[in-house]
């Protein structure tokens, strides 16, 4: 097996793209899931998303969430903006890291956001000279990246393509989201080693679902490729919109605990983060997809 990354960084996702993907709940429940895993040693949190309250409710009250959690030193905080205005707003309240997001398929950012991909990167080029002008980074998330709902299949060249022109105009990293889940560990490397060769300084975030029970699989050929950032959702909060009743963002637990028994760091605390998951799975009010949080780490022992 090849060598792995000693110690990767795990953003999670379950407060954004998983809530968002969900009925919504109520503030003081997103505050108290944030503090939370804010508590469990993981790195980056994807905290809120500052889009139009009446398009997508369940983020409405983006700027309350984030006044109000308890942040903690060690983790880094983002926020998804759909546009520059979302941009401004995320700035007026004080976020240090931003996340712009473009769909490599044409068709489905249309759907999206009613504008090609190119316009898209027109904006987007926007919000990263906003963000930087008050010294705040902006990732460029690429969805779609390992395929379109409309479209099918998505050409690698077009992702590279896609991503590149989002680092020209200086995005400080990019993440490729298989917001279908059609990704298998073959395409996932081609992809990486495609992007690698084209942009080889580039830092790089992957973000998967496990719509058709390849998300681990995924991570780990990454892994074997160097890939040292993924996203990650607590319980594997959140759906797949294009597949009704099927799960969608690989779940925090579950690739917290492949990875760290293969000798690869996250610094999460597996017990805490289950028990965030738990958490997690009572707001809701649904059993959340996470094989983890059923059956508890492989080092649990039943009673003789
Ligand atoms: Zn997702």
């Amino acid at each position: 097996m090849a060598e792995l990354p000693r110690l990767i960084s795990v953003r999670e996702v379950g407060p954004r793209d998983g809530l968002q993907n969900e009925d919504p709940v109520p503030t003081s429940a997103k505050i108290e899931l944030i503090d939370r895993l804010s508590a469990t040693g993981v790195q980056r949190i994807e905290a809120v998303s500052f889009v139009r309250p009446d398009v997508i409710p369940q983020m409405a009250d983006a700027d309350e969430v984030w006044q109000r959690i308890k942040r903690a030193d060690q983790v880094r905080y983002s926020a998804l903006v759909p546009n520059a205005r979302g941009a401004v707003r995320a700035l007026d309240s004080g976020l240090a890291e931003l996340e712009a997001v473009v769909s490599a398929s044409d068709t489905h950012n249309r759907k999206n956001v009613n504008r090609s991909t190119a316009q898209s990167l027109d904006e987007i080029a926007e919000i990263i000279q906003l963000a930087h002008d008050k010294g705040v980074s902006c990732q460029v998330i690429v969805s779609t990246a390992w395929g379109c709902p409309y479209e099918g299949d998505v050409p690698v060249d077009r992702v590279v393509a896609v991503a590149s022109r989002a680092i020209a105009d200086g995005a400080d990293s990019v993440s490729f989201g298989d917001t279908t889940g059609m990704a298998t560990p073959g395409r996932v490397q081609r992809l990486v080693g495609e992007f690698r060769s084209a942009q080889p300084d580039a830092a790089l975030n992957l973000h998967f679902h496990n719509t058709r029970g390849t998300g681990l699989a995924n991570v780990l050929a990454a892994l074997e490729m160097g890939v040292a950032d993924f996203d990650a959702s607590v319980g594997g909060l959140g759906g797949c919109p294009y597949a009704p009743g099927a799960t969608g963002n690989i779940a925090t637990e579950e690739l917290v605990h492949m990875v760290e028994d293969m000798g690869v760091a996250t610094g999460i605390d597996l017990d805490a983060l289950i028990d965030a998951a738990a958490d997690a799975e009572r707001i809701i009010g649904r059993v959340l997809p996470s094989q983890v949080l059923r059956a508890g780490p492989r080092s649990r022992v039943v009673p003789v």
